[in-house]
């Protein structure tokens, strides 16, 4: 069983903003924002309740660059962080 994040990632298909070990951050398919960007964990983890302290550390840190890159690149005043768990 395969989830649509981890098939990205295996493919190399997503329309990559950073791509690393532990972490990793994409376009989504159908952005809702200007800047709309998915930022996930490289290997497989449900939610934030089952992934590891320290791959939920390196994951916050890239969701933070991202944050910053949005923000200068955009000019915008602010961004909006959205975490799906269940
Ligand atoms: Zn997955």
């Amino acid at each position: 069983m395969d989830c649509i994040f981890c098939g990205l990632i295996r493919e190399g298909t997503a329309s990559w903003v950073d791509r690393g070990p532990v972490a990793c951050a994409f376009a989504p398919l159908n952005p809702l924002a200007p800047g709309h960007t998915l930022v996930v964990p490289t290997l497989h983890y449900a939610d934030v309740f089952e992934t590891p302290p320290e791959v939920l550390a390196v994951t916050t840190a890239l969701v933070q660059r991202v944050a910053e890159a949005a923000r200068t690149a955009l000019n915008a005043s602010g961004v909006n962080i959205l975490s799906a768990s269940g």
